[in-house]
């Protein structure tokens, strides 16, 4: 089924490809990668809007990168990409304004020490008190307007600084919201990936536990979604607390949740996570509104210890392999993981 769609993917790409290049050519559209996205897009009739807008703007002139740029952000790139973007064309603003702000201080700065450079000759040549005062006069109105650019410059500058500290900052808190799981506030499955594909290359040693909270459908079922969500939030919890240093707690996805133990081998893994199975079934999660309790939450984990040449896709099967296990073996457990040559 997968491979009949790439098939047909593959061919259907194929066509209009043929047809991006020429088409690029043709309006003189120079060959990157946006561009590319743009043509691709509007010739394989992916985003109607996109065709639109870009046929009536070939209509109205000519294409060139800053038109692909806009359509490929308005109309292709995801919702970070495109804060990102318009995070960076912010910054650039402020960049060309202070440069700008620079620029036009030197003009005045040259023209305001040229004039007081000129008095300076004609009081070298100046006979009378009366116009040597009218020098006076005029050497101080030019450094007086030199001191105010100075002041207006600074705060000018200082300004700019701010602006630039608060782009800054959106920026960290929008790289942070992509890796964050916005029920939970834990690590999401895209940071996992990352944290995994990281220790995967560093080469160091390090273990993955995958949990997953047993008969859960149960509690949403019983008590509610709102309540389900709270329970994700409670174990959430959990693993942020009793998370050893250096250890990274996620939500893989609806109720599993994963931790990455950098230094630990199989059995420090293992010690975890039976830690962590034992705090859940201790726990008591009470419904806000009720007050009532709700019976006990259990979970089931696979632990699995990394070996050298493993890919973090294949660790996680493994690990996912033991969870499946302790599920079958009754639920509420801890399973290890066989090395993967001993895996079937
Ligand atoms: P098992 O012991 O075999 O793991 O059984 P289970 O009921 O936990 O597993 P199953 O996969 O059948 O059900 C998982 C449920 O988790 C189904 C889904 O509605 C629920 N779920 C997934 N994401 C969320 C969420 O964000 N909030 C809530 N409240 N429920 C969720
Ligand atoms: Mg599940
Ligand atoms: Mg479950």
């Amino acid at each position: 089924m997968h491979k009949v769609r790439y098939e047909e993917s593959y061919a259907e790409a194929a066509q209009v490809l043929r047809m991006v290049v020429p088409a690029m050519a043709e309006h003189r559209a120079s060959p990157n990668p946006v561009n590319y996205a743009v043509w691709y897009a509007h010739l394989a009739g992916k985003s109607p809007e996109l065709s639109a807008e870009l046929e009536a703007r070939l209509r109205g002139g000519g294409f060139d990168d800053a038109l692909g740029r806009e359509l490929y952000l308005r109309h292709l790139a995801d919702r970070d990409e495109r804060t990102v973007a318009e995070l960076r064309t912010a910054l650039a603003a402020v960049v060309r304004q202070v440069t700008r702000l620079l620029s036009e201080a030197g003009d005045e700065a040259g023209r305001r020490s040229a004039a007081l450079a000129d008095i300076a000759r004609r009081v070298a040549g100046a006979g009378e008190p009366g116009s040597l005062q009218e020098l006076i006069r005029e050497a101080a109105e030019e450094s007086r307007g030199m001191a105010e650019m100075g002041t207006r410059l600074e705060s000018r500058l200082h300004e700019a600084t701010s602006e630039v500290e608060a782009l800054r900052r959106e920026l960290e808190r929008v790289r942070e919201e992509a890796r964050t799981d916005p029920l939970t506030g834990i690590a999401n499955r895209k940071a996992l990936e990352t944290a995994l594909a990281e220790a995967v290359a560093a080469g160091a040693p390090f273990a993955l536990v995958m949990a997953d909270i047993d008969h859960f459908k149960r509690i949403n079922d019983t008590h509610g979604h709102l309540m389900g969500d709270r329970v994700l939030r409670f174990l959430a919890g959990l693993l942020r607390q009793r998370a050893p240093e250096g250890a990274l707690p996620a939500r893989y996805g609806g109720e599993e949740f994963a931790l990455v133990l950098p230094g630990h081998d199989l059995a420090a893994a293992r010690a975890v996570a039976e830690g962590l199975r034992r705090a859940l079934a201790a726990g008591r999660v009470r419904s806000v509104r009720s007050g009532e309790e709700i019976g006990r939450i259990t979970m089931s984990l696979g632990v699995a210890q990394w070996v050298p040449g493993e890919s973090a896709e294949e660790l996680v099967a493994r690990a996912d392999a033991a969870l499946y296990r302790a599920k079958e073996g009754g639920r509420n457990r801890v399973e290890a993981a066989a090395p993967p040559d001993q895996a079937a």
